[in-house]
């Protein structure tokens, strides 16, 4: 009997990883599992509920209990250097401490990947491989994944990316004849952008440990219904629950709902911990200041965080009809901030020079006017306060429909 899809084609564990049939097989096991059943219903999470690491810079041994029999791959992404474990949709039911980073890990991420997905993401320190991944069975009817991970040479490691035939999932490049022919209706679309979400918590509260992923849906969600109610406005969001986006979904799903606006909101931290108040970020390559470049630099990491390899950006396209596209939309970011700004003077608390800019990726549909709006820093007590507060963010999307719905009347009026 065959421990699990990684075992099953793994014959010596030795061999397992070098074998490259074997991460095709893999995959389709990877997928039999996550597939809904055949009847349609949505299968029941499993259960991890209790976890443990171990060891040393040499060997780190990491041990998570599941209730029922888990299916899993593990994969492995360069620079740097991760173990990528991934498994049907899990509850985490162990405290985190449990799993938090030692040995040859200096960073342990775990949580949703989709609705029938979960993932665990091992930063390693230096490179490594495993020497052991396999489910075994507990004596009280349970079942343990181990993973025993092992320093590696440099060449090892590059040999186990190279040899794993892994496409990641990339959302599709934008095609430029359909941003030519952009369909034309009476209704201005908002694609409202919950940051964070899933395995990528974003920042967390200094107080309260509140997760900014909670703080930016409870956000979103808000915001749209409040948009909707708008006469001539109709918003969408990107994620309605607790799921993993990549950046560059977030981008397609905003292009595939024919979005005329793209608003991600954020609350992240930052090292001064008395810098507060609100800022708009809209998309430049050469950011406006310091704080601007770092804050893009992180978030542009989440991709990162979840497993994917890094990526410099969407595929260019050289196209002089997307490059005057791409100067139009700039200006009409810009021109949203603004807006934002205005709406927000005197009633919400803003950052000293509240616009700003640098290179964030969730910001680079060509097409699509796109502002990220940090609502306030988790790493200030009284902005944490606030984010907090129902009331507050009320009155704060109470401010964005006004800019919305000033930069549409206009947008309108120019016929744009
Ligand atoms: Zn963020």
């Amino acid at each position: 009997m065959k421990a699990s899809a990684a075992t099953a084609c793994g014959g010596s564990r030795q061999r397992f990883f070098a074998r490259i049939g074997c991460v095709a097989l893999l995959l389709i096991s990877a997928i039999a599992a996550l597939s809904p059943t055949a009847v349609g219903a949505t299968p029941q999470p499993l259960l991890a509920f209790s976890a443990r690491v171990a060891g040393d810079e040499a060997r780190t041994r990491i041990v998570i209990d599941f209730e029922k029999k888990p299916e899993f791959s593990v994969h492995y992404v360069a620079a740097p250097e991760r173990v990528i474990v991934d498994l049907p949709a899990t509850a985490f039911g162990f405290p985190a401490e449990d799993l938090s980073a030692r040995g040859l890990f200096k960073d342990i991420r775990y949580g949703t990947m989709g609705e029938a997905s979960a993932r665990i993401v091992l930063t390693a320190k230096k490179p490594v491989k495993l020497s052991i991944a396999e489910v075994q069975s507990n004596d009280n009817g349970s079942y343990r994944l181990v993973l025993d991970a092992e320093m590696a040479s440099k060449e090892v490691f590059a040999d186990l990316v190279k040899t794993q035939n892994w496409a990641m999932p990339r959302a599709a490049a934008p095609d430029p004849l359909a941003m030519a022919v952009k369909v034309k209706d009476n209704v201005f679309t908002v694609a409202v952008d919950a940051g964070h979400g899933g395995i990528d918590a974003g920042a967390t509260g200094a107080g309260t440990k509140t997760p900014e992923k909670t703080i930016t849906l409870a956000f979103a969600k808000t915001l749209a219904e409040r948009l909707n109610k708008v006469d001539g406005i109709k918003a969408f969001l990107t994620r309605d629950d607790d799921t993993f986006l990549s950046l560059s979904e977030r981008v397609t799903l905003a292009r595939q709902g024919h979005a005329d606006l793209f608003v991600s909101a954020h609350a992240d931290t930052l090292g001064q911990k008395d810098i507060r108040g609100a800022t708009v970020y809209t998309l430049s390559d050469k950011a406006s200041d310091r704080m601007a470049e770092n804050l893009a630099t992180r978030e542009n990491l989440s991709d990162e965080l979840a497993g994917y390899t890094l990526q410099s950006g969407p595929p260019e396209v050289a196209d002089i009809l997307l490059d005057l596209t791409r100067r139009e939309t700039q200006a009409f970011s810009i021109a949203l901030a603004t807006n934002v700004v205005e709406s927000f003077e005197g009633q919400i608390g803003l950052i000293n020079n509240p616009h700003r800019y640098a290179g964030f990726q969730v910001l680079r549909a060509p097409d699509i006017p796109s502002v990220l709006l940090e609502l306030g820093f988790l790493s200030n007590a009284e902005d944490e306060k606030l984010l907090l507060d129902e009331s507050w963010r009320s009155k704060v999307i109470d401010r964005m429909v006004d800019a919305i719905r000033r930069y549409r009347d206009r947008a309108v009026a120019n016929g744009g």
